[in-house]
């Protein structure tokens, strides 16, 4: 464990993945995000500070999420409440029960 990440206060560093199947994000994430301004009417994401090359990465990873055990897309993980930061390869994950 770096330096760096001991100063984060967070219970779990997961890896990310990488997939080449096209994903598809669950409907109430949708809602959730057309909720939050972080996505249009037609489904095209918008996130603060994201560039469309990032985006089109971050499609394509996912998360063995140690709260719903199960692969979440980081997408969906990146607006989770638990999110703390990214780090080289690990999402630093409160880790909380939601
Ligand atoms: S931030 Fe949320 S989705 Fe991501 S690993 Fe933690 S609990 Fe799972």
């Amino acid at each position: 464990m770096t330096f760096f990440m001991d100063e984060l206060e967070h219970k779990y560093e997961v890896d990310i993945k990488t997939t080449e199947a096209k994903q598809k994000l669950p409907q109430n994430i949708k809602d959730e995000l057309k909720a939050s301004g972080m996505m249009d009417d037609k489904g095209k994401l918008k996130l603060k500070g994201v560039s469309p090359k990032m985006l089109k990465r971050m499609k394509q990873e996912l998360v063995d999420c140690p709260v719903f055990k199960e692969d979440i897309q980081f997408i969906q993980c990146f607006v989770c409440p638990n999110f703390q930061s990214r780090v080289t390869g690990k999402v630093l994950c409160k880790g909380d029960s939601l």
